[in-house]
Formats: C-alpha cells, sequence, structure tokens
C-alpha cells in the first residue's frame, strides 16, 4: 500500500470510528432539529442552514438606498431554528421582537434544497429543489441600518428568534418550478407589497449557482430568495397576509 492509500485508509478508519462513537454517544441534553412540515404529506424537511439574498428586485434595491446594477448576489444567514411554522390553517401569531422600534416585513419565495453541491452550474441548479415556500424575512430595521452604519455585522437586525416565518413546503411535483406570478403582501388588507417573481434580479437557479461557489450547498438548506418593493414597518396586532401564486396565503398576526 502506498503512503497516500494507507493514509486514506487510516482516515476512513477514523471516521468510522468517530461515527460510531457519534452514534453511541449520550448527550446531556437534546436540541431540537428545525423542521418544516412538508404539504399535502405527513413529512417534515429538516432545515440544515437559511441563507437569504439581499436586494434582488430592482425596485427594492432602490427603495434600500442603492443602484440595482447586476452586481453579484450577496447572502446572509440566519439561524436555521429561527424558522417558524406558519399553518395555512388560520392564522399564526408571531411575537414582536425585543430591541427595536421599526419592524419591517420582507415577502419572499422560499426554495428548499434537497440535493446539494459545489459549483453548481446553472443549468443544473434547480435539479437541487425539493419545494417551495412562502417566507417572511423579518427584519429590525433600525437595527440592521444602524450596524450597516457602522459597518458591522448585521445579525441582530436578520438573525433573531423567530426571524423566519415560513409556510408549508410544497413539493415540486405539486407546485411546479416557480419562476413568474405575483408576489403579494397586504397587512390589515392594504397592499404593501405587489410585484411578479420575474422581476428577480437574480433567479432561484442563479442563486442557486452563486451560493454553491462560497458554500458547499446541502439537502435541508433553504434560501429566501428576496424581496420586492414595499418593505416597511408592522406593529402589534397587525396582520400580514402574503400571498404567491401557486402557493396557499401565509397569515401572520403580530402580537
Ligand atoms: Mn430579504
Amino acid at each position: 500500500m502506498d503512503r497516500r492509500k494507507a493514509l486514506g485508509a487510516s482516515l476512513a478508519g477514523f471516521a468510522a470510528s468517530g461515527a460510531a462513537q457519534a452514534a453511541a454517544a449520550k448527550s446531556p441534553f437534546t436540541v431540537a432539529q428545525a423542521v418544516v412540515p412538508v404539504a399535502a404529506s405527513d413529512e417534515v424537511f429538516p432545515v440544515r442552514r437559511i441563507y437569504c439574498v439581499g436586494r434582488n428586485y430592482a425596485a427594492h434595491a432602490r427603495e434600500m438606498g442603492s443602484d440595482p446594477k447586476r452586481e453579484p448576489p450577496f447572502f446572509f444567514q440566519k439561524p436555521s431554528d429561527a424558522v417558524q411554522f406558519v399553518s395555512p390553517a388560520g392564522i399564526t401569531e408571531h411575537p414582536y421582537p425585543s430591541l427595536t422600534k421599526n419592524y419591517h416585513h420582507e415577502l419572499e419565495l422560499v426554495a428548499a434544497l434537497h440535493k446539494g453541491g459545489r459549483n453548481v452550474p446553472v443549468e443544473q441548479a434547480l435539479d437541487l429543489v425539493y419545494g417551495y415556500a412562502v417566507g417572511l424575512d423579518m427584519t429590525r430595521r433600525d437595527l440592521q441600518r444602524f450596524m450597516g452604519e457602522q459597518k458591522k455585522p448585521w445579525e441582530i437586525g436578520k438573525s433573531f428568534d423567530r426571524a423566519a416565518p415560513i409556510g408549508p413546503i410544497h413539493k415540486l411535483a405539486q407546485v411546479g418550478h416557480i419562476t413568474s406570478g405575483a408576489i403579494r403582501l397586504k397587512v390589515n388588507g392594504e397592499l404593501r407589497q405587489a410585484a411578479d417573481l420575474k422581476d428577480m434580479i437574480w433567479s432561484v437557479a442563479e442563486q442557486i449557482a452563486h451560493l454553491s461557489q462560497a458554500f458547499e450547498l446541502m439537502p435541508g438548506d433553504i434560501i429566501y430568495s428576496g424581496t420586492p418593493e414595499g418593505v416597511g414597518p408592522v406593529l402589534p396586532g397587525d396582520i400580514m397576509e402574503g400571498t404567491i401564486a401557486g402557493l396557499p396565503p401565509l397569515l401572520v398576526k403580530v402580537v
């Protein structure tokens, strides 16, 4: 056996014994796996990472004070346990978070991945998609802006508890690839956000291709694909109704 093969064999043995130990090891407490129910099934989709794309509709980029040139997309993450499941049956209560006085809605199409990859070509990127959901990228806008102005991380503005309300994930077989159609958000019945998914600067396929150059994508990753113009504040008592053509509406009451 040459040295490289021998090293490979010993590493494989190490990995196998590590996995066996992990399976046998007891932990002092359990950590819940974040999941999102899959529509029309008894399955849940385990969430590994939440990626979000920023400024992906030209008119929203302008309202955020930037120039919507087709520069490479940029991404941030929310922790997986930031998901808050919003059942299509009824209205889900969403607590107004601490520390903010300017709490914003951003309605977004979410793509859920069941396959991973690195450097995925754009023509193959949609093969990674398991299904789609309606999501809200809730944002403490005042803190996001304050941190941005100081060139500090945005985390506190974007990545807090329950910052990612999401409806059930609809399998591809049910809804197909969602690349166009209306995306609308009403607050207390008043239309705030209204656009077409085809107005995205970077399509979901292009987002996956770009993301996979920076990170190895894995099954369980979900991608919030950006919000159109019309983001704005909500207050306790407000009811948000988010709709994306082909998916059931999302009804969330801020409490
Ligand atoms: Mn967003």
